[in-house]
Parts: C-alpha cells; sequence; structure tokens
C-alpha cells in the first residue's frame, strides 16, 4: 500500500506522516518493519546529494531541475519503494510526483502533462493507492520565513506559492479517487483523525 503525503512548504506533511506512523505501530495496525516512512526528494543516498543540489546549491535551470527531481524519483522508487512494496509493506512518502506536477509544472510554468510523462517514466507509472493533500495557503510559511530557515524552493515568492497551491488543488479534482484533500489548517489531531479515516479503506483491504 503506497500513500503519498502532498502540500505546500509546512503544510505540516511532515508532522501527520509521524502521527500516522506511530498510531499505525502503537495499535499494531501494521507490524512496525512494514511501515516504511520516506520522502522525495532525499529517501535514498544519491537523493540526499540530488536534494542538495537542487535546494542547497547555486541556481538550477528549470528543465535540468525538473529531471534532478525525477531523477531522485526513479531511483527512488526502483530501489527503496518498489521492494517494500513487494514484501507487501506499507509506504508514507512525504511527496511524490504531484509535488513535480505543482512545482515544476505549475511553478516552474513548465508543461504539466511532460511533466507528468516524465516522471510516469522515471517510475514505470506507479501512482499512489492514495494521496492526502493537505491544503493551506502559502502565508503560513510565514514564521519560517522570518527565522531565515528557508531552502532555496521556500524562498520563492508568494505568488510561486500561490501557483502551487492552485495546482494541487487542480490535481486533486482531476483525480478525487486517488486524492483526499484535508484542510491544513485544522488542529493536528483533527487533521489525523481524517488521515486515518481516509486511508481505512486501504488498510482493511
Ligand atoms: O517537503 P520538503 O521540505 O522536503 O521539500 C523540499 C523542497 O523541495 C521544498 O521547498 C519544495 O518546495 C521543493 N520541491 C520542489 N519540487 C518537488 C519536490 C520538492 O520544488 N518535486
Ligand atoms: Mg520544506
Amino acid at each position: 500500500l503506497f500513500i503519498s503525503f502532498e502540500g505546500g512548504d509546512g503544510a505540516g506533511k511532515t508532522t501527520q506522516i509521524s502521527l500516522l506512523q506511530q498510531y499505525l505501530v502503537a495499535e499494531r495496525t501494521v507490524d512496525e518493519d512494514l511501515v516504511l516512512v520516506t520522502r522525495e526528494p532525499g529517501g535514498t543516498e544519491l537523493g540526499s546529494r540530488i536534494r542538495q543540489l537542487v535546494l542547497h546549491g547555486d541556481h538550477v535551470d528549470e528543465r535540468a531541475e525538473a529531471l534532478l527531481y525525477a531523477a531522485d524519483r526513479a531511483h527512488h522508487i526502483a530501489t527503496v519503494v518498489r521492494p517494500h512494496l513487494a514484501r507487501g509493506g506499507l509506504v508514507l512518502s512525504d511527496r511524490y510526483l504531484d509535488s513535480s506536477v505543482a512545482y515544476q509544472g505549475t511553478g516552474r510554468a513548465l508543461d504539466g502533462e511532460q511533466i507528468t510523462a516524465l516522471n510516469l517514466w522515471a517510475t514505470s507509472g506507479l501512482l499512489p493507492d492514495r494521496t492526502i493533500l493537505l491544503d493551506l495557503p502559502p502565508e503560513s510559511l510565514g514564521e519560517r520565513r522570518e527565522a531565515g530557515s528557508l531552502d532555496r524552493l521556500e524562498q520563492e515568492g508568494l505568488e510561486f506559492h500561490e501557483e502551487v497551491r492552485r495546482s494541487f488543488l487542480e490535481l486533486a479534482e482531476h483525480e478525487p479517487e486517488r486524492f483526499v484533500v484535508i484542510d491544513g489548517s485544522l488542529p493536528r489531531e483533527e487533521i489525523h483523525s481524517r488521515v486515518l479515516a481516509a486511508i481505512a479503506p486501504e488498510l482493511a483491504r
């Protein structure tokens, strides 16, 4: 079972993934070693190097950037995610290909359909069983903005992040059977129970 978490920067993906992991393990819903928490970019050693390059290096041409995210993803899916799924495991991924459509497609104004095609090629067509979209207006990056701890993408202007948000919502609208949209401004316990409700039918299978 493959679940991806999507949403803008600071939407609470990481927090919700760890709440979900703790819950599933504590409730023994899933065997501990069958739960894999991972992320993109950076879910592999090669991926961490790519992450460093795209997020903390100098300017990267936007097509090169799209290819680097796709390369990270190809390696991550082939060497980590697919093997785990093949053993019957549960994969919780902090971002997946929808992030590329939103950030490289819409944010960077590359063609979203080409980005989708590129990433489906990169992953041999792997789509998540469920995608949880934590939706939040980008203003909320404010606190971290002031703390000066933002990576290269997070430093983009408000308009960029608004485009990204719109793109995520559009993707969700086009694939309502895969996506579950949750209001990221709700209290975290409320978000957590909605996440659980969203994946319960999948877990029961
Ligand atoms: O979610 P996380 O903080 O790990 O994401 C790292 C950064 O990479 C974020 O600033 C996000 O905007 C950016 N990103 C991107 N395109 C992707 C995935 C992430 O621009 N496909
Ligand atoms: Mg971030």
